[in-house]
């Protein structure tokens, strides 16, 4: 009966793309794994071990430098500066969960409001957000936020919700740098190194949100008023309100909710901050 051969035909290839779309997804749980968060207990999954994810890292920080060579400030108070808050905040990383990271600064001169880390700890700061931040624990809020959204491998996630993970993962593609440009930019753009590389995947609200909390415990545990980060960002929005959107604003969309919620993590912000620095001695 020629129904019955069309049925014995039809179904099979009907059922192809489904079959296709049902094995990339299987092939991407079984490929990625699993990440609790130390500081927040969220769960989520990745398409990179830390190794990738490093190598990464570097190289697309190598990109920036390389882009920004002219730029590059090598000494001098925003230098220092920089470096001491990097490093008191990578210590008060180190405090919970297993953070080793080689964490690296550059600073670059330029007018752009902006700063970010890319996976593994390479840190690129603005001289333009400078005058947002006023003062050391202003910037402690933007640079705690930005390691924040590195250790909790908010680069690797995004790129796991991309398909561009398979590419990475199939060894088709040796360094960033042997890459067509196009998807370099992509890669570059989903590890978060700012716009000047296309805002195509900006950060999720609820990575957004973690990088805030978490942001929040390292400048406390640093040593820095949590109550500072309010400031900073009323600040930030103040910029925005005068109608110059800061480019770090147009990565990191200003919710009207990231202040209340930056006050309902703010007691347990001011107890790491007496935990860690004004414990009794023992
Ligand atoms: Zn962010």
């Amino acid at each position: 009966m020629p129904i019955k051969l069309e049925r014995k035909h039809a179904f099979p290839i009907a059922l192809v793309p489904l079959m296709l779309a049902v094995g990339f997804i299987l092939f991407k749980l079984f490929t990625a794994s699993k990440v609790t968060n130390p500081e927040t207990g969220r769960t989520h999954r990745i398409g990179l071990n830390p190794e990738q994810e490093q190598k990464l890292g570097l190289e697309a920080y190598a990109q920036v430098r390389h882009d920004e060579a002219s730029k590059l400030v090598q000494s001098g108070s925003e230098v220092e500066l920089v470096k001491l808050v990097t490093a008191k905040l990578a210590k008060a990383a180190a405090r919970k969960g297993d953070i080793h990271y080689d964490w690296e600064v550059s600073v670059i001169r330029s007018a752009e409001v902006n700063a970010f880390c890319l996976p593994g700890g390479k840190i690129v700061v603005y001289t333009g957000i400078l005058p947002v931040t006023q003062h050391a624990a202003g910037l402690a809020t933007v640079l705690g936020h930005e390691m924040a959204h590195a250790t909790s491998r908010h680069g690797a996630e995004r790129l796991f919700r991309t398909e561009i993970t398979q590419t990475l993962l199939g060894g088709v593609q040796g360094s960033l740098a042997q890459m067509d440009p196009v998807k370099r930019q992509a890669i570059m753009a989903a590890l978060g190194a700012g716009t000047k590389y296309g805002n195509t995947l900006p950060f999720s609200r609820e990575q957004e949100s973690e990088a805030d909390h978490i942001g929040l415990l390292y400048m406390a545990r640093a040593g820095y008023d949590p109550q500072e980060a309010v400031a900073f960002w009323q600040r930030m929005d103040a910029q925005r309100r005068k109608g110059s959107t800061p480019e770090y604003l147009s990565d990191h969309p200003s919710h009207s909710t990231r202040i209340g919620q930056i006050e309902k993590w703010m007691p347990e912000a001011q107890k790491e901050f007496v935990q860690y620095n004004h414990a009794p001695a023992a």
